[in-house]
């Protein structure tokens, strides 16, 4: 079989839907749809293309919803060059990047600058490193006070208060696990306190209700009635 990982298309309406199929000794055909928005098709070995793209277009309302799903927490990031002049965010404001040379590294803001100091203003890497753990313990400070306000104005929610971990993630802003920890995109500290809130109330919602069901948005609505406004603020920022 020479046809594993060929990328075959269905639509649905205007929209195209590649996916690159595999056959496997497997039972029965699985469609995955992934945060990146590709999908991938494990199909049972001795099925014929046609045969499953058949298939695969039945499902093909199904692959948009779970696309759709992974869009709203999708961070847009152009690639960063960590060079003097450079614009980096926080908290949803521009700073644009000072480099001076120093024996001793440290990162502050001021005014609208990032001022990095560090002993080789061309070494890109160490303001990369520098940058990041600056980002990280404001993250963790931040998403800390803002979880106090959040569990304040939810207080009907009556959850424990969860554990948070900020993490690099590439393709969402927060998840929650069924231990209920809150996990949060290291990169949502560079958006405004109020998309912040937003995206942990929505966890902080998910510990009550698991899934997008409208028992879900009712919680969400009722413990933050513009979380409509503030999901497409997020939605429109370009980190
Ligand atoms: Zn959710």
């Amino acid at each position: 079989m020479t046809t594993n990982g060929q990328v075959h298309e269905v639509t649905f309406g205007k929209q195209r839907i590649p996916f690159s199929l595999e056959f496997r000794d497997r039972q029965r055909l699985a469609i995955s749809v992934h945060p990146d928005q590709s999908v991938t098709v494990a199909a049972p070995d001795g099925r014929s293309v046609e045969e499953v793209v058949e298939r695969v277009q039945k499902r093909a309302e199904w692959i948009v919803k779970q696309r759709r799903h992974f869009e709203q927490f999708h961070p847009l990031t152009p690639p960063r060059r960590f060079v003097a002049g450079e614009t980096h965010l926080y908290l949803g404001r521009q700073y644009r990047l000072k480099l001076v040379e120093d024996e001793s590294p440290t990162v502050k803001l001021v005014g609208r600058f990032f001022h990095v100091h560090l002993p080789n203003r061309d070494d890109a890497d160490k303001v990369r490193c520098l940058l990041d753990d600056w980002y990280r313990s404001h993250a963790t400070e931040i998403f800390a006070r803002r979880l106090g306000v959040c569990l304040d104005a939810a207080r009907s929610l009556d959850v424990p208060e969860p554990e948070i971990i900020v993490r690099q993630m590439n393709k969402r802003w927060g998840s929650c696990t069924r231990a209920g920890r809150i996990l949060l995109n290291i990169d949502l500290v560079k958006t405004p306190l109020y998309c912040i809130e937003y995206v942990i109330m929505h966890e902080l919602c998910h510990l009550k209700v698991h899934d997008h069901s409208p028992k879900f948005y009712r919680l969400l609505s009722r413990c933050m009635p513009d979380w409509e406004r503030r999901k497409q603020r997020l939605e429109s920022f370009v980190l």
